[in-house]
């Protein structure tokens, strides 16, 4: 049988080179060949081949030694790769700064990296002039001793200056967007105290006070077209401060601030890129309730900052009922990871006042209490939670608040049959909780029964 007769795609008349052949073919081919010689033979043609003196000396050196084919195998593969390709400046600083590394540890990479390929990853010092394009200009910084205050309006056109370089979009048609943002303030006590004195003694760096915003999407006016969202709107990686100051958060302070900035929000100019003009809506949603009662004038933080409930009318629903809320302090929203916590530790806290059902202990309740009645309540539920769900419920943290975080609080309401059974409360009371917070989280519009809309607003 004739080696090129057995392939059926081509016919006789026309074989095809030996090149275009697959490997199979090819083994099929040269089968009468390698029967007949020798490989040492068929080596000796095969160099014979070579026009090269070089190359013919390569074949036959790695025929001899075949042991240092891996060395140069290598040596090839690094001839392949392209010396003076490397990222470009803005992709690096992405990577620099999604994956948070550190100086140090950008150094390190890039000199390993850099063995390999010289130019591939660009130094620090480019790496610090694009993140100096993310700023805005110097002069739109206040910096003192105490704290440092950006501008707004810059802030907020360098945000979409950089985001516009991003998306793609039809520059010709004259188009009106909305860039949609949350804002807010917290205080954090307890920082690390650094060895540096202040020339103005009242400054003290173990308390800070942040106002910070997030941009969450960009929209077309009237549309329900988004241009730009942010894929991690609760991450603070798209988080901008606004101002920071060496201080203990406190009401004076509080409302200053948020005075200042919104008098800035007041007066803010759209921003315009060729034929869009983007309208910025700025909404104070990242408030927690301190912020909120020192923002409504509410003097206790029992108290309901909607309606001015107290404690002691939220057993009575018919007080409850009776009162007016007023719906401008909705403006806050709800945080849907807060509602979870605090809904969480409410129960708790009923749960370990069960003993003497009342909210406070007072009166014969203190006494109770002083019986230290609530420590074993509440040392057998957090004892129960830990051996049963692995959960650690309530304890109090070093410095840092209390280990309820919002997949205990989850954990806590998805598994309502054993959290029930640990606290003493009604089952069903904690999954028709569970069934609202999800309803919450769940980001969705929601159509309130009309019975609960007359409820809401105080009518019944
Ligand atoms: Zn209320």
């Amino acid at each position: 049988m004739s080696p090129t007769s057995s392939t059926k795609e081509s016919s006789p008349s026309t074989p095809k080179l030996f090149a275009q052949l697959s490997e199979r073919q090819k083994r099929r081919r040269t089968e009468a060949l390698r029967q007949s010689s020798s490989p040492e033979e068929i080596n000796y043609v095969a160099s014979k081949n070579f026009k090269d003196a070089d190359a013919k000396y390569v074949f036959n050196y790695l025929i001899d030694h075949p042991e240092h084919a891996k060395k140069v195998r290598q040596f090839c593969e690094d001839l392949l790769i392209d010396k003076d390709k490397s990222l470009t400046d803005s992709d690096s600083l992405s990577m620099y700064v999604n994956a948070d590394l550190t100086k140090r540890q950008y150094l390190l990479i890039r000199s390993m990296i850099n063995k390999i390929s010289p130019k591939l990853m660009p130094g620090y010092t480019k790496i610090q002039h694009e993140k100096e394009k993310c700023y805005p200009q110097t002069d739109m910084i206040s910096v003192t001793e105490g704290f440092v205050k950006v501008n707004l309006q810059s802030l907020l056109d360098t945000t979409m200056y950089r985001l516009f370089n991003l998306i793609t979009f039809n520059h010709d048609e004259i188009q009106e967007w909305v860039m949609f943002l949350k804002w807010g303030c917290d205080g954090a006590s307890g920082q690390s105290m650094y060895k540096q004195t202040f020339s103005d003694d009242n400054i003290n760096d173990s308390s800070i006070f942040m106002c910070s915003m997030v941009p969450l999407k960009l929209y077309i006016s009237n549309s329900t077209d988004i241009v730009w969202q942010n894929p991690t709107p609760s991450s603070s990686r798209y988080c901008r401060p606004i101002y920071f100051k060496y201080e203990k958060e406190n009401k004076e302070l509080t409302k200053r601030i948020i005075d200042e900035i919104e008098e800035e929000i007041k007066h803010l100019r759209p921003f315009v890129y060729g034929n869009v003009i983007v309208n910025y809506n700025l909404v104070l949603t990242m408030v927690d309730t301190k912020i909120c009662n020192d923002l409504t004038g509410t003097d206790s933080a029992m108290k309901c900052f909607i309606c001015g409930a107290t404690p002691r009318n939220m057993n009575k629903l018919d007080q409850i009922f009776d009162k007016t809320p007023n719906s401008d302090n909705y403006r806050f929203g709800i945080s849907s990871l807060h509602a979870w916590i605090r809904t969480f530790e409410c129960l708790l806290h009923i749960a370990y006042n069960l003993p003497f059902k009342s909210w406070s202990a007072r009166g014969e309740n203190k006494k109770i209490k002083e019986d230290s009645q609530i420590c074993r309540e509440m040392l057998k539920i957090q004892e129960e939670f830990r051996s049963k769900t692995g959960l650690l419920v309530d304890i109090v943290k070093q410095g840092a608040g209390k280990t309820n975080d919002g997949n205990t609080a989850r954990r806590f309401f998805s598994e309502y049959k054993t959290s029930a059974q640990i606290t003493g409360l009604n089952e069903d009371l904690i999954k028709r909780l569970f069934v609202i917070l999800q309803v919450i989280a769940s980001g969705l519009h929601i159509n309130v029964p009309r019975r609960f809309q007359t409820v809401h607003t105080g009518n019944s």
